[in-house]
């Protein structure tokens, strides 16, 4: 199987682990739609991203992101690599927001925790 293709299964099913609803997206580059609820009591919606799968470390990824044109509209766009480490999107949180990557604050268990399990479930 491609790298790319075991990625995108892989945060499939990490999505479902995660406690987050998630669909495939139908916007062009992007792979899925995914809504989780936030812990900040001034995100009473939580956040919804779109995801575009991407095997590449963070630091690359945030060069990358920097070619979308409205990062802060919601559904923010969102660039997830392997593994949450390796994740970066942009969005209002709280009370400001800023750079964003999947952290256990959003999980429903330790996020690399669950990237591991999702590899071989
Ligand atoms: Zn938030």
């Amino acid at each position: 199987m491609a790298m790319v293709t075991w990625l995108k299964l892989r945060w499939a099913r990490f999505f479902t682990l995660a406690g987050w609803s998630w669909k495939l997206s139908n916007r062009p580059g992007f792979d899925f739609e995914v809504s989780f609820r936030c812990y900040h009591s001034e995100c009473p919606d939580g956040h919804t991203l779109l995801v575009r799968v991407c095997n590449k470390p963070r630091y690359a990824l945030q060069e990358k992101y920097q070619a979308f044109e409205y990062p802060y509209e919601e559904p923010n766009p969102a660039l997830f690599g392997d593994g949450p480490s390796n994740t970066y999107w942009e969005m209002v949180h709280g009370h400001g927001g800023g750079e964003g990557r999947v952290e256990s604050c959003w999980t429903r268990q330790d996020a690399d925790w669950l990237w591991e399990r999702a590899a071989y479930d």
